[in-house]
């Protein structure tokens, strides 16, 4: 659930950092027979040597599908994202563009993969040697990346080659397909897309009441006027339905007022992230603690944040770090955070909370010294102590 993406999807040079390419040598050597199996997800299919270990698969909104697979002695390794390009484009150009807008240095050639024209990207860093693969098939890029010790690239090259020629895709669906495709529920300020097998096929009117209400709520709450185009709220049946079109379910692209969803999330989280997004034109706090915490806060569920949260630390002795990346450590993080904001608001009002919201100037640490005249650490000391009152 968490909400933007504020940088390219895809930025390539980030990933790696590409010296020239500076090895010799590189003669194939005969191999006995390498046996491979087979990997396959919603996007694509894959051949990797039988000898290596099982797959590791992780998911999420920002990096796509991840799968990393490498040799029991890790001295090999590969990984494939898969993710989606924002905002949405089928342009074939994509990946030049990308690559053209990049001022490093970098050895790159074009290569077809499974027909598809991409670029082969190599270069090596403390004796490792990366080859990247990146192509693009409808609106997904597609990154293959090998990592193995320079000195053993002959070892390494005749996988290497196997393994790409492999890569078969699969016919998955492109996003862009899903707005002509899906049924259109429209509102003045959302516009639902939902598939014919929706689990709210018969009952969407209701479904999207909820949300209109929600909607409405939240932008009167905080006060935003809303002047943009309807939110489109994709609604899925599942998290693994999402996981067929390469989606890690559910999160807002706030920038481009889009919500995916199961159609079982809470009515006002994703939404909050939208219309808190434009309190400020955009502007808004570099907080995971405060930016959930403000979607969860509102995400009109009714849960009472405070007594669930007073339990949990009660449990947990009240000893947690919540700040910077510390917040993504709790699985219950998402209700410690509308706690928190919930404290805030109502300690030292909505109106210092907005201003303290919806600005960028200031990292979280200082965000609190600015607006709250404290450290962000005795805020959170604070609001523990008044949970144990409850
Ligand atoms: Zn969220």
């Amino acid at each position: 659930m968490r909400c933007t993406r504020s940088k390219k999807y895809i930025c390539i040079v980030s990933l790696i950092v590409l010296i020239s390419l500076l090895f010799a040598g590189c003669e194939t050597k005969d191999e006995e027979k390498i046996q491979f199996k087979t990997y396959s997800n919603a996007q694509y299919t894959i051949q990797y040597p039988s000898s290596w270990l099982e797959p590791e698969v992780t998911q999420d909104p920002y990096n796509g599908n991840n799968v990393d697979f490498s040799k029991a002695d890790d001295q090999f390794a590969l990984n494939i994202m898969a993710g989606r390009i924002y905002p949405y484009t089928d342009s074939k150009d994509y990946i030049k563009e990308t690559l053209e807008g990049n001022e490093e240095d970098v050895d790159v050639e074009e290569y077809i993969i499974d027909g598809n024209k991409g670029y082969e990207i190599k270069g090596v860093e403390n004796d490792e040697l990366t080859i990247f693969y990146v192509f693009q098939e409808k609106d997904m890029i597609f990154q293959i990346r090998f990592v193995c010790q320079a000195n053993d690239y002959n070892n390494c090259k005749d996988s290497i080659e196997q393994i790409v020629k492999s890569f078969e895709f699969n016919d998955f669906e492109a996003l862009t397909s899903l707005k002509d495709k899906w049924n259109k529920y429209s509102t003045e300020n959302l516009e639902i897309y939902y598939p014919d097998n929706s689990d709210v096929y018969e009952s969407i009117e209701e479904w999207a009441q909820v949300r209109i209400e929600a909607f409405d709520y939240i932008s009167k709450y905080l006060d935003v006027e809303w002047e943009y185009e309807p939110i489109k709220v994709f609604v899925f049946n599942s998290k693994e339905h999402g996981r067929q079109v390469g989606l890690e379910l559910g999160f807002a692209v706030s920038v481009f007022g889009e919500v995916y969803t199961e159609d079982t999330q809470s009515p006002g989280h994703e939404i909050a992230h939208c219309i808190s997004y434009w309190m400020n034109n955009g502007e808004r706090i570099d907080s995971d603690l405060v930016n959930e915490g403000l979607a969860t806060y509102l995400n009109m569920m009714g849960t009472d944040n405070h007594s669930l949260t007073a339990n949990i630390l009660e449990e947990k002795n009240y000893s947690i770090e919540l700040l910077g990346n510390d917040f993504w450590e709790h699985e219950d993080g998402y209700t410690f955070g509308a706690s928190f904001v919930q404290y805030l608001i109502d300690e030292y009002s909505l109106e210092v909370f907005k201003d303290f919201f919806a600005q960028n100037k200031y990292n979280e640490e200082d965000s609190f010294r600015k607006f709250y005249d404290k450290e962000g650490i005795m805020l959170v000391n604070e609001w523990m102590e008044y949970l144990k009152t409850y």
